[in-house]
């Protein structure tokens, strides 16, 4: 019998049939290998959502992989047999070289260092060795950023932006930037005002379908006790769904994207926003035609270039410069902890059982849909865990588990480095703290809380607004160093000694678990 000649690894977010592992890929003599294990769900303690998510994106790509006729040896959870019953990947995988003894095996980069060296290790254990693909679906290559990083004492998203924008010829006009601005952003910071929202666009729901409908009775089963519900599950999980919802968000959402982009509003958690990062984490869109999409419909006069230019920024901007932040930081980065910060991550993080109104929507939203807007992890979840002092891991732990898009080379430079400052400024210029109020200007639910964000002392007083003094207080010799936080530190210069010390007993009182967890 003829050897198999490549065996081509397809991990659980790379569901793309013109991925680069593929390009010489020949039915006859090569055959793809793809695999649910335990461990992927276990290693941080993942959510329904997204464990359902994944394998039944998984599942489906299974299906349209033999439909195109290529051979494919696939482990589903809840097979039986040897190979069953291994948890990791890494295991599976060694199990099946011994059996299957291809000539090479190829995969197109992961996203995960973790995942990278189990499998690397494995293949080289048997002899082989991994070739690894460059992943085309983003538009820059690890070792683009790095170039771009050298000999650079800080690094800045806007300057790699402009780099990427002149590059790619995106949003260009005969060479200049488009509207004659590179940033809209000063443009995109309006709220509901008082009046709200009013009537939003539905979000793409897509119906769970038999496969669907089977993985969350898996997931339910195998997962019981992991956090959230599966019960509101309509995330896209094919290629088909997934073009759907980005036609369905430059239809109606992307003209008011930009305006509203930092705005919250109690009970709304969709907003203007494009819900695309799992779509585009699993591979099921190309970040390519959804930065296309968005640059032609301003190019047909259907959406402003704020929202245009603002929507272009996080894919081809952040997006890209996490990744690089990513790869060329670990894995030390993982480990980093600028502020010392070594609280526990509080346990209604995992329930929603607080009484804090902000964060127990933006809770409540994340365990039901496995979703919350950027602001919403930015300075509701993540802001209270930077100010309450949580050991950064932690927190990185929690992200990753929760959301469906979480995928740690995306997750971990935001909640690490953006939301955290935990690696000391790589990734943010100054830490992003603020007050209750800032909150409250954003559209938050103050009203229908039990706290004042006014009120940085006393019963009434907002956790957020006397935890951001008490950071202050703390980290005063630090960012007293940093220009961009010389304002606030300077206002500590107006509290007294007995204001301060009334700040630090009250915020005691919150490390405590005394304040914030509903009665
Ligand atoms: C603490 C923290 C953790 C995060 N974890 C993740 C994560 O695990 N996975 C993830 O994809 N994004 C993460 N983000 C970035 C961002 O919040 C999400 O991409 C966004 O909320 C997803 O919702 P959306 O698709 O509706 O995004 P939209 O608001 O519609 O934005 C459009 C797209 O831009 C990209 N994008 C926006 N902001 C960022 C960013 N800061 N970094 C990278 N890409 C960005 C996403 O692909 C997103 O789909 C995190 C942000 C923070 C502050
Ligand atoms: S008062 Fe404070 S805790 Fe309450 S909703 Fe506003 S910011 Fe959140």
């Amino acid at each position: 019998m003829k050897r198999l000649r490549n065996l081509v690894l397809v991990l659980g977010d790379q569901l793309d049939l013109e991925a680069s592992a593929f390009n010489a890929f020949d039915a006859k003599q090569d055959a793809v290998w793809m695999a649910e294990a335990r461990e992927e769900s276990t290693h941080v303690w993942s959510s329904k959502q997204r464990i359902a998510l994944f394998l039944s994106a998984m599942r489906h790509f299974a299906q349209a992989l033999r439909a195109a006729g290529r051979p494919l040896h696939y482990h589903r959870l809840d097979d039986t047999g040897h190979v069953a019953v291994l948890e990791t990947l890494g295991a599976k995988l060694r199990a099946d070289l011994m059996t299957l003894a291809p000539e090479r095996v190829v995969m197109t980069a992961p996203g995960d260092w973790r995942v990278f060296h189990q499998l690397k290790a494995v293949v080289e254990a048997a002899g082989l060795t991994l070739e690894v693909c460059e992943d085309c679906h983003f538009f820059t290559t690890v070792s683009d950023f790095a170039t771009h990083a050298k000999g650079r004492k800080s690094l800045r998203l806007e300057y790699f932006y402009r780099e990427l924008r002149q590059r790619h010829n995106i949003l260009m006009d005969d060479g200049q930037p488009a509207g004659g601005q590179w940033n809209f952003d000063t443009d995109n910071r309006e709220t509901f005002g008082t009046k709200g929202p009013g009537v939003l666009p539905p979000r793409s729901a897509f119906k769970p379908d038999s496969i669907t409908n089977s993985v969350i009775t898996l997931v339910n089963t195998l997962f019981a006790d992991h956090p959230g519900t599966l019960d509101s599950f309509a995330w896209p999980v094919t290629r088909t769904q997934a073009l759907q919802a980005l036609q369905r968000f430059i239809d109606e959402r992307l003209a008011l994207f930009g305006r509203y982009e930092d705005a919250l509003w109690p009970g709304e958690p969709w907003l203007y926003h494009s819900h695309l990062s799992s779509a585009m984490n699993l591979k099921l869109l190309s970040a390519r035609e959804v930065v296309q999409a968005a640059e032609m419909a301003y190019r047909a006069g259907h959406v402003p270039l704020q929202s245009a230019e603002g929507f272009i920024r996080q894919i081809l901007g952040w997006r890209e410069y996490v990744r690089g932040i990513y790869w060329t930081q670990m894995p030390g980065y993982i480990e980093r902890n600028a502020l010392g910060a070594e609280e526990n991550l509080p346990t209604w993080f995992w329930t929603g059982n607080t009484d804090m109104a902000c964060l127990r929507d933006a809770l409540t939203q994340t365990l039901e849909h496995g979703y919350a807007h950027h602001i919403q992890r930015l300075m509701v979840t993540g802001l209270f865990t930077l100010l309450l002092g949580v050991r950064p891991q932690q927190v990185h732990a929690w992200y990753l588990s929760v959301y469906v898009d979480a995928v740690e080379w995306v997750e971990l430079p935001n909640t690490l480095g953006m939301s955290q400052y935990g690696d000391g400024g790589l990734m943010a210029s100054k830490p992003y703290v603020a007050t209750g109020k800032y909150i409250q200007r954003m559209g938050g639910p103050c009203k229908g809380c039990r706290y004042d964000p006014a009120l940085r002392e006393g019963d009434k007083a907002c956790p957020y607004t006397t935890l951001y003094w008490d950071f202050l207080i703390r980290h005063e010799p630090l960012l007293a160093k940093n220009a961009r936080m010389a304002l606030q530190v300077k206002n500590l210069t107006r509290m007294t000694d007995s204001q301060k010390q009334a700040v630090k007993l009250r915020a005691d009182t919150i490390r405590r678990g005394a304040v914030g967890v509903a009665q």
